[in-house]
């Protein structure tokens, strides 16, 4: 057994601070030894000598320690919503959300028909993400089913915890971009059959909204759905006025747009709705009870035009809802979560509420773990779960370091760091215990992985883990 530790300190949420006490909901230690094996963390504890001493007794051999200072450890961040083949269509000027989609998403997307073009595009996505410390993500690939094979082919390259799918849109697109009720039941179908619970990989019922599925798409989504406990779905909600318009009309039978989705058997525990930025007290309260998440996009929502997610009301303490962060790439105007996080503080002031370091911090972490229903394996940094973990630079640019000198706390550090961070403050990213990116390393060499690739192609595929619901033994 590979047992390595990093000494550092360490950030880390074990409860909602929408909850409960904000001080009371997470752990910060000002320099401690993170002990991990077997992907996972074994022990966090203040360093010390004899903390190295009790790691290397536990291990049976030397412990190699990697000393990161002036940074901070916390749980890798959490994508809960965000499109892979946008990557090559950030920042498309001029239009809100259905002109957007004809004239720039619908064009892009075409083109992941070829597996080439797919792969390529993963490539890059997958190492954005790490590079800007986020190792796990629910991810809409396109209707293309090789769109799927590309990017859970990247993800096993690095083994990290991805949860993705074919969009199903069989209305309301171009010709090519269609597929029918029936054939996106029995690829989607194909596709969770060979990926979920693959390694790490998970699979995602993914139809792309309501305006461009038919009722009947939607229901064989959700027949899919529930026949395969611990699957996902996720899908758009309530972005823009001209969209919610459209729906009301596609679905006059229907009491809000929500309602479609509730309708059909949408709704419950690993269901994810991008955006829900036009949503009343109705509609949280649905999502509430039925344990539904929201994927909180606040530079996508501002770069379209879209509105102001009400992120206190969907925290409120009598009826809660699950929310977590997304980039929303390409209508999202960054893969940093510390950038998304920053819009997100201005979009709770323009909406009249105050989000502070701690809950910003928690959202990105455990709060995408909570929305994901992996609260119990990711978004914590603490004994048993997994070592998916990202080192923080505190001094990442010559403003950051003069600006972190006239701090006082570690919730202040948290959000200069925020206001003002970006890629740059990601030193190294850890998935699964193993790092993946390191900011030191040379330009060509940043990705441990890439050498493997030069090396010896893709890795075996990885089995599947039989400790997940619906997956055989
Ligand atoms: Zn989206």
């Amino acid at each position: 057994m590979t047992v390595t530790a990093l000494r550092s300190s360490v950030i880390t949420f074990h409860q909602d601070p929408f909850l409960v006490d904000p001080a009371s909901s997470y752990r910060y230690l000002d320099d401690a030894l993170v002990v991990m094996a077997d992907g996972k963390i074994v022990s966090v504890d203040p360093y010390s000598d004899a903390a190295v001493d009790a790691a290397t007794q536990a291990a049976g051999s030397a412990v190699t320690v990697t000393h990161y200072p002036d940074s901070l450890i916390c749980a890798g961040f959490i994508d809960c919503h965000v499109h892979y083949p946008q990557t090559q269509m950030i920042g498309a000027f001029g239009e809100q959300l259905l002109e957007w989609l004809n004239k720039y998403t619908f064009i892009a997307e075409q083109q992941f028909a070829d597996k080439s073009h797919a792969d390529t595009v993963s490539r890059v996505f997958l190492r954005e993400l790490l590079r800007s410390g986020t190792t796990t993500a629910a991810v809409y690939c396109t209707v293309h089913p090789e769109s799927v094979d590309a990017l859970f082919e990247e993800s096993e390259r690095f083994n990290t915890r991805m949860i993705a799918g074919k969009v199903l849109m069989d209305r309301h697109a171009p010709d090519a971009l269609l597929d029918t009720a029936e054939r996106g039941y029995d690829e989607s179908k194909a596709l969770l059959q060979k990926w979920h619970g693959r390694g790490r990989q998970l699979y995602c019922i993914t139809p792309r909204f309501a305006a461009s599925s038919t009722d009947e798409q939607l229901a064989a989504a959700a027949r899919l759905w529930k026949e395969h406990p611990g699957t996902y779905m996720q899908t758009h909600l309530a972005e823009n006025t001209g969209e919610i318009d459209w729906v009301r009309d596609l679905f006059p039978q229907r009491s809000s747009y929500l309602d479609v989705y509730d309708h059909a058997g949408l709704t419950g525990p690993r269901a994810i709705f991008g955006h829900a930025v036009h949503m009343d007290d109705v509609d949280f309260a649905c999502c509430h009870r039925t344990g539904s998440a929201l994927a909180h996009c606040p530079t996508s929502n501002l770069f379209l035009g879209s509105g102001l997610f009400k992120l206190t009301e969907a925290k409120q303490t009598d009826r809660p809802v699950r929310v977590g962060i997304g980039s929303d790439i390409g209508a999202g105007t960054s893969f940093s979560t510390l950038h998304t996080l920053n819009e997100a503080y201005k979009v709770s002031q323009m909406a009249q509420g105050r989000l502070t370091a701690a809950h910003a911090f928690y959202l990105a972490t455990r709060g995408g773990a909570e929305a994901l229903y992996l609260q119990d394996s990711l978004g914590s940094v603490a004994p048993g779960y997994d070592a998916d973990l990202v080192v923080l630079d505190l001094a990442p640019t010559p403003l950051i370091a003069f600006r972190m000198g006239f701090t006082q706390d570690i919730l202040e550090k948290l959000f200069v760091l925020m206001t003002l961070g970006d890629d740059r403050a990601v030193k190294a990213t850890y998935v699964a215990g193993v790092p993946v990116y390191d900011s030191a390393r040379d330009e060509a060499f940043h990705y441990a992985q890439d050498a493997a690739v030069t090396d010896g192609g893709a890795p075996d595929p990885r089995p599947h883990d039989a400790s997940l619901p619906g997956i055989p033994g």
